[in-house]
């Protein structure tokens, strides 16, 4: 019989935060994959559990998955832990769950600490809805679309960011948000656990020289899709403006009155514009 697969969550910074059902995952499975060995076996130390670790990261993820497949087949059980937190959740896994379901291999997740949660549940920002970015793309196409994402975001954005990149990170998605609330969770769950919140203005005369780990939470824009369209627009030239409704079927009288109405303009000064 094949064996099954577990995603265990490990604590993020406060030893303490593990799972009683994680532990006794981490006791009973004969294999430990692991991001990386010497931080699992640290954890492991504490736990006084003594297993065998296979190291399964972003570099080897590919060749590992094969391997690690191939142990669940033959009937081996296998955790799969993070350096810290979530499995899958900004850090290496996906793979290997994809996989372990191709091969109908039973995949079952031991829930725990997240950054991302633990951040917004005492951020203060609407919790309702939201949308996790992780770490920004670096390279410069995908960054620029992914900002652009964050502009017109009609809910609550939380991201991950390194500490020796979280001032430029900052500095990117300033433009973008204008003077939305933000708060930077920072060492979560240790003892300089510490949130701060303000305009991306205000955190950055705060934080000189960033240290630590940080989540960073962005408060809805709580402009409506509809004005955030009518702003894109508004950046148009009058005539793309026109062409854009035209390629809707909309008739000229209709669209004088809309391209009009969005420019805060004169209908007949549209009119007469277009009549040139
Ligand atoms: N899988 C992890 C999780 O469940 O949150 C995330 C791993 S990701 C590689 C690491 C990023 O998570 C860090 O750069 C930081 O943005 C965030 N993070 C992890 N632990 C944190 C903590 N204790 N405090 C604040 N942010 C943390």
């Amino acid at each position: 019989m094949a064996g099954q697969l577990y995603l265990v969550a490990t604590p993020i910074g406060n030893l303490e935060d593990i799972t009683l059902r994680a532990i006794k995952i981490l006791e009973q499975v004969d294999i430990i994959a692991a991001e990386d060995t010497r931080q699992t076996l640290k954890l492991l130390n504490h736990l006084k559990i003594s297993k065998t670790l296979i190291s399964y990261h972003r570099h080897n993820e590919e060749i590992k998955t094969k391997e690690l497949i191939n142990k669940l087949i033959e009937g081996k059980n296998i955790a799969l832990v993070s350096d810290a937190g979530t499995p899958v959740i900004s850090d290496p896994g996906d793979e290997i769950v994809k996989e372990a379901i191709k091969n109908k291999i039973k995949v079952t997740p031991i829930p725990g600490a997240c950054a991302l949660i633990t951040a917004l549940i005492a951020s203060g920002i609407d919790a309702k809805e939201f949308t996790f970015i992780g770490f920004l793309p670096q390279n410069k196409k995908n960054r620029k679309e992914k900002l652009e994402q964050i502009k017109n975001a009609d809910n609550t954005l939380i991201l991950y960011e390194a500490p020796h990149k979280l001032l430029q990170t900052l500095e990117d998605i300033k433009p973008n948000i204008d003077q939305r609330k933000v708060v930077l969770a920072r060492e979560l769950t240790k003892i300089h656990e510490e949130f701060k919140t303000g305009t991306i203005e205000e955190l950055q005369k705060d934080i000189i020289n960033p240290k630590g780990e940080y989540v960073i939470i962005v408060e809805k824009n709580e402009k409506t899709q509809n004005q955030i369209k009518i702003e894109n627009l508004n950046k148009l030239t009058i005539e793309e403006h026109y062409k854009y409704y035209e390629e809707m079927g909309i008739e000229k009288k209709e669209i004088i009155k809309k391209v009009a109405k969005d420019r805060k303009l004169n209908k007949n000064e549209v009119y007469k514009k277009f009549l040139k």
